[in-house]
C-alpha cells in the first residue's frame, strides 16, 4: 500500500474502526515508514488536544447557556410585566374616553356604535388568542429550556 492509501486509513486505525486486514496493513507499513508514524503521532495530538479542549470547556458553556437561560427569563418576565401594565392602563384610559366622548354622545349615529362596538370586540378576542397562543409558545420553550 502506498503512503497517501496508508493516510486515508489513518484516522480509522487510530479509532479502532478498521477491520483486521486493514489494521495489519496499515501496522505493517507504519512499522517500516517514518513519515506515516509521524502522521499518526500527529493525528494522536489532535485528537487529545480536542479531547481536553472539551473536557475543559464543556462546563463553561453548560453554565453560561445557564446564565443566559435565567436572564433572558428575567428579561422576558419584565417584559410582560411592564407591556401587560402599560396596555392596561391605555386600554382603560381609551374605554374611559371612547365611552364618554363616542358612546355616550347622543348626536353620534348607532350605526357608528354597532361598527365601533364590533371592531373592538373582534380585537379583544383576536388580542386574546394571539396572547393566549404566545404564552403557549412561551411555557413550551420553558419547558424545553428545563428539560435540556
Ligand atoms: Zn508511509
Amino acid at each position: 500500500m502506498r503512503c497517501d492509501e496508508i493516510r486515508e486509513l489513518l484516522a480509522g486505525y487510530q479509532d479502532g474502526e478498521l477491520d483486521a486486514a486493514q489494521t495489519a496493513q496499515v501496522r505493517e507499513h507504519l512499522a517500516g515508514c517514518e513519515s506515516c508514524r509521524a502522521e499518526l503521532a500527529r493525528l494522536e495530538r489532535v485528537k487529545e488536544v480536542a479531547s481536553k479542549v472539551q473536557y475543559k470547556d464543556l462546563p463553561l458553556e453548560i453554565w453560561e447557556g445557564y446564565w443566559q437561560g435565567v436572564y433572558r427569563r428575567i428579561e422576558r418576565g419584565l417584559g410582560w410585566v411592564f407591556a401587560s401594565f402599560g396596555a392596561v392602563v391605555l386600554i382603560c384610559f381609551g374605554l374611559f374616553h371612547l365611552i364618554r366622548d363616542f358612546f355616550l354622545r347622543p348626536e353620534v349615529s348607532i350605526f357608528a356604535k354597532l361598527g365601533v362596538a364590533g371592531l373592538i370586540a373582534g380585537g379583544a378576542f383576536l388580542l386574546v388568542s394571539l396572547i393566549r397562543e404566545r404564552m403557549f409558545a412561551y411555557y413550551r420553550e420553558r419547558y424545553r429550556e428545563v428539560q435540556r
